[in-house]
């Protein structure tokens, strides 16, 4: 007797779940919004004109608490000009193992140049897609949401902090 009515309250448990709005989505086809505050992969902002804001001053070197950010920076010449200041991030990687996604980098970059945007999907099968260098983190927020739809829907936030 007792087996029966612990198998009853099971189906009845059960059975109660099934009127109730489930709480998972189909995902890839659909996607939950994330938090405003979610923090996500970062971007080096490139702005309309082509240059970088990027001025490879390291400050966001600095900042970071797991020494994430390895930069290497040159001089702007009149024949090559990469960003609007003296000098420029020749080299810039992000190990995205070592990041922990806090946000300090950003908040230490005197020039808006890098930011933490909404996307999370960055799966990848070797550990040096892990590292992240400009052909990655280079974005002109603009350009990239004409040509795909689905990044202006996610950096809608990114892009009126960024280009006003
Ligand atoms: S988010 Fe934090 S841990 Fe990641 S690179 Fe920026 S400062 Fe470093
Ligand atoms: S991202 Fe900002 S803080 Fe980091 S090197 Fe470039 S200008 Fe400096």
């Amino acid at each position: 007797m007792n087996m029966l009515s612990a198998i009853a309250k099971g189906m009845f448990t059960t059975f109660k779940h099934i009127f109730r709005k489930e709480v998972t989505v189909p995902y890839p086809e659909e996607r939950l919004p994330v938090s405003p505050r979610f923090r996500g992969r970062h971007f080096l902002v490139v702005d309309d004109d082509g240059l970088e804001r990027c001025v490879g001053c390291e400050l966001c070197a600095v900042a970071c608490p797991a020494d994430a950010i390895y930069i290497e920076a040159a001089e702007n010449t009149e024949q090559v000009r990469v960003s609007p200041g003296e000098r420029y991030a020749k080299v810039y990687m992000i190990h995205m193992f070592r990041c922990i996604f806090c946000g300090y980098c950003e908040e230490a970059c005197p020039e808006d140049a890098i930011f933490l945007g909404k996307e999370y999907e960055m799966e990848c099968y070797t550990r040096d897609g892990f590292i992240y260098d400009k052909t990655k983190l280079n974005l002109n927020v603009r350009g990239a949401a004409k040509q795909r739809p689905e990044v202006l829907h996610r950096l809608q936030e990114d892009l009126s902090t960024y280009h006003k």
